[in-house]
């Protein structure tokens, strides 16, 4: 037997004096502020967000913190307890895409995108400059998108910390330009400034689900996003009332070696949609996913026929194309699965009362087909996070999968609460039989959007 280790539930207010305290320890005066911004759990839809596809992620309720201070010199400075000698200085006004490397281009990149395309009430002052200090709870790498809470918590203190260089906005305003989770509007406006951060700045080619979860959550909540619009619908993922648990692993494996991977399998679901001339692939599919009134069974053929079809489709229209690009029909494959997939896991979710635990069980095995297919159609799994998903099916939990991009970090799993434990340990038992590093397990409740905390 082999005693899994559980991380702690961060206490919120313990963590917002911690970076407060950090930041003095480190400049030597008080912050003007504290922000900070989630991680996600994506419930279910990988590499479906820059097709147009839906997503289901839930804000976790471990964070990224930001304690900040306003300076009026143009200078931006800030350093993270998680990147120790690596403290970063630079004029904002002569931040480029390109000029950084490493974690920095995160921070850099939002002041930047902030500049270039928030617009007027966004764009920062001319002599706006700040000093940060940031402190994360979210697992680096992990799948579970510390990146995005770095930006969407970036996004909130430096636009909250400019407001006294800003007409009509007072130092004493609550809120300037309401900044509260309530808006919506200005939300969805930040999250597209922090997704052009991340892909510009950062370098790297995401779509915008990390970023719309940590900004336009609510509280206990999953969102459904299409990502066609940005648009959402917040349901009830309220797996307490049915006595059933998320189950959060991180397999403490890097996927750093993911970048051209995942390129390479956008590109080709790119190259696919414009071989059949469609702004998004999710468009190549039928409006309505949710198969409501089907049987489990019956839904499945359904969308599994409805894949296979598309597929063909997809494959004859590039036939004709004349420099036809070859990749793995898999990678296509998956992409509409998993399109299918969350759009009957949102249906599901949002009937539970209605059709009961048989609800759960269903959802449980979409978890777990998505997994299949991440596996071995889209190839993006690795040994550690098999194993995981295997041993958390075997304590039986009702599915597994991974969450994020794969090649390593995050796996999760729904499963009766009673056996959370048992699944734990199962899973730190086949990792030590192994030799591989110690997974860490991550208590779960939903937590909330992106917000002000001091
Ligand atoms: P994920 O978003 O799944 O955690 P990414 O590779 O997208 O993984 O983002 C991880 C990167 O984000 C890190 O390598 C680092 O550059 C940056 N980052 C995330 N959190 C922090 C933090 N607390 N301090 C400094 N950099 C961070
Ligand atoms: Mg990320």
């Amino acid at each position: 037997r082999v005693e899994p280790h559980w991380a702690t539930l961060p206490d919120h207010a313990a963590e917002v004096e911690t970076v407060r305290a950090a930041f003095i320890k480190k400049y030597g005066v008080e912050p003007d502020g504290v922000w900070s911004a989630p991680g996600r759990l994506n419930l279910l839809g990988e590499y479906i967000d820059f097709l147009g596809g839906s997503c289901m992620p839930m804000p976790l309720p471990y964070r990224t913190y930001v304690a900040g201070r306003m300076r009026t010199d143009g200078v931006l400075r800030a350093s993270s307890v998680q990147m120790p000698g690596d403290d970063r200085t630079v004029v904002v006004r002569e931040i480029q895409p390109g000029t950084f490397k490493g974690w920095f281009t995160y921070v850099a990149g939002v002041a930047w995108a902030m500049n270039h395309e928030g617009g007027r009430d966004i764009a920062l002052p001319l002599n706006f400059g700040a000093d940060l200090l940031i402190n994360s709870k979210v697992p680096v790498g992990g799948g579970l998108s510390s990146s995005a809470a770095l930006e969407c918590s970036t996004a909130l203190a430096l636009l909250d910390l400019s407001c006294p260089l800003r007409a009509g906005c007072s130092a004493t305003d609550a809120l300037p330009s309401d900044l509260s989770p309530t808006n919506d509007a200005l939300r969805a406006r930040l999250a597209q400034v922090c997704i052009t951060a991340e892909n510009v700045v950062a370098g790297a080619r995401t779509g915008g689900l990390d970023q719309t979860a940590s900004l336009r959550s609510q509280p206990g909540k999953a969102l459904v996003i299409d990502f066609r619009d940005f648009s959402i619908e917040a349901v009830e993922a309220d797996v307490d009332q049915a006595h059933l648990s998320w189950l959060v692993i991180n397999t403490n494996t890097p996927h750093k070696l993911a970048g051209g991977e995942f390129a390479a399998r956008r590109a080709a679901n790119e190259a696919a949609t414009a071989g059949m001339g469609l702004d998004y692939l999710r468009n190549a599919l039928p409006a309505d996913l949710s198969c409501a009134g089907l049987s489990e069974q019956q839904a499945k053929k359904w969308r599994l026929d409805l894949v296979d079809s598309t597929v063909n489709r997809a494959l004859a229209a590039l036939d004709e194309s004349a420099d036809k690009p070859v990749f793995p029909r898999g990678w296509l494959r998956h992409t509409l699965h998993d399109m299918t997939l969350v759009e009957r896991a949102a249906y599901l979710l949002k009937n539970t009362e209605l059709l009961g635990a048989t609800a759960w069980e269903e959802l449980g095995r979409l978890f777990t087909e998505s997994f299949v297919s991440m596996r071995d159609e889209l190839c993006v799994s690795r040994r550690e996070i098999d194993i995981a998903v295997d041993a958390c099916l075997a304590a039986g939990a009702l599915g597994a999968r991974i969450v994020g991009g794969g090649f390593g970090g995050a796996v999760m799993a729904l499963i009766d609460s009673d056996k959370l434990q048992h699944a734990a340990e199962r899973v730190a038992l086949a990792y030590a039989q192994r030799g591989f590093a110690a997974p860490e397990f991550l208590p779960m409740v939903a937590g909330q959007a992106a917000n002000r905390d001091l």
